[in-house]
């Protein structure tokens, strides 16, 4: 029986999941899976590490099924077809960790208390990530868990990148900027790494384009600056959120509009961004088969303004010498990664179409002044990576 590690992402809608077992060069990528459509209609699809699919299932009058539930029934499939691994401990992302949490850590009560504490900030996943926990914690109360924080990349960010424009009070109450998608920049960073060391020491922007997206500045693998701020819907316009707006809004909203707090929270999380704007669809590939003009002013609005946030991190960065794309949209899509390159070619960035086209590692031209390449994510590693660090200084089992 091999050992093996759970990785979980747990977010509003959806649960990824993935194994790894434990092998004398690192952890290796077993089965995986998502469970999608929590609250709406629920539909699991796990694969072996070669592709084949071990279920896809979905739940009878599955709406009303919670994540605990879910965790519940997920918990009993990997208890019968995982068979042949030894779980020694599920790894988590959670996305807010505040100013004191930036190491991997072992979940306890106080962890958890402190952590619960956390989710107005992080409003959209934090409640979710946490309700995940204690649902293993309740199926299984000896599994290590261990938190790994999207916040932790950026927790050495230069002070001046941290600050709003606030009275000091409050920024010494937490009211900062921290960052986010820090598990996805640190794998972009160990990535870029193996396959260019040098460029990877350099000036580099990381743009994770996916339902949430941000920017990363980097340099030598930290990370200098990041689009995300106190909360993940600062920076770029995303899937169902609003991105930097005047907060003069937010005023206007509850003076004018006789909007609540929470009717705002969720204006500005689930209602704004390309699904706002395009009246349409959150979704990226639903706006590019759309003919209708909202779709496009709304695929516009989206390059406009992740070249326009580059062009800061630029900035900040004092030049750029790698552009890296990821995520969902920055994996896939050569529309989106061609208009936002053509928007920054002032920078001399050139695009090789082809390449381009085909999604390939490295899809600038050979005369670009800037390396754009494509590199896919994968948070579930680096929990997995955390995970058995966290162990190990806890001088536990790995
Ligand atoms: P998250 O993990 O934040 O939920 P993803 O990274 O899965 O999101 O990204 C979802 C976005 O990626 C959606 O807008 C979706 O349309 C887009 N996307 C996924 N696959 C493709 C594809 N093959 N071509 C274009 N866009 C894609």
């Amino acid at each position: 029986m091999s050992r093996a590690v759970v990785s979980l992402n747990s977010g509003s809608s959806s649960i990824k999941f993935a194994l790894f077992t434990l092998e004398p060069e690192g952890p290796r990528h077993g089965a995986a899976g998502k469970l999608e459509g929590i609250g709406t209609a629920p539909h699991l699809v796990a694969r072996a590490a070669d592709g084949a699919v071990l279920v896809d299932r979905g739940w009878d009058r599955g709406a009303g099924l919670t994540h605990e539930a879910l965790l519940g029934d997920l918990f009993t499939w990997a208890g019968d077809h995982l068979t042949d691994h030894d779980i020694i401990a599920v790894g988590h992302r959670v996305v807010h960790g505040g100013t004191k949490f930036f190491r991997p850590l072992i979940i306890d009560d106080t962890l958890l208390s402190a952590l619960d504490a956390l989710c107005p900030l992080a409003p959209l996943h934090q409640p979710h990530n946490l309700a995940a926990i204690r649902a293993i914690r309740t199926l299984a109360p000896d599994l290590p868990q261990i938190a790994c924080f999207d916040t932790a990349f950026h927790h050495d960010l230069p002070e001046v990148a941290t600050r709003f424009g606030l009275p000091r009070a409050l920024h010494d109450k937490g009211l900062r900027r921290y960052g986010f998608h820090g598990l996805s920049y640190e794998y972009i960073d160990r990535a870029l790494r193996e396959a260019d060391p040098e460029l990877a020491s350099d000036r580099v922007i990381a743009a994770h384009l996916g339902n949430g997206a941000s920017l990363c500045a980097m340099q030598n693998g930290r990370s200098v600056d990041t689009t995300m701020g106190f909360t993940a819907l600062d920076g770029l316009i995303m899937g169902t959120r609003c991105g930097a707006i005047d907060p003069g809004v937010v005023i206007h909203l509850q003076t004018q509009e006789g909007m609540s707090a929470a009717e705002v929270e969720t204006l500005l999380y689930k209602q704004a961004g390309l699904l706002g704007v395009s009246g349409i669809s959150s979704d990226m590939r639903a706006l590019h088969d759309s003919d209708d003009p909202r779709a496009a002013e709304a695929i516009d609005l989206f390059t406009w303004r992740a070249a326009r946030e580059a062009s800061a991190l630029i900035s900040s960065l004092g030049g750029v010498d790698a552009l890296i794309f990821t995520a969902g949209i920055g994996e896939n899509d050569p529309v989106i990664r061609a208009a936002i390159c053509a928007r920054l070619a002032w920078l001399g960035i050139v695009i090789d179409p082809s390449a381009n086209a085909r999604n390939a590692p490295i899809i600038s031209a050979e005369d670009s002044r800037v390396a754009v390449r494509v590199i896919p994510t994968d948070e579930e590693r680096m929990i997995a990576i955390h995970t058995l660090a966290a162990l190990t200084t806890a001088g536990g089992q790995s």
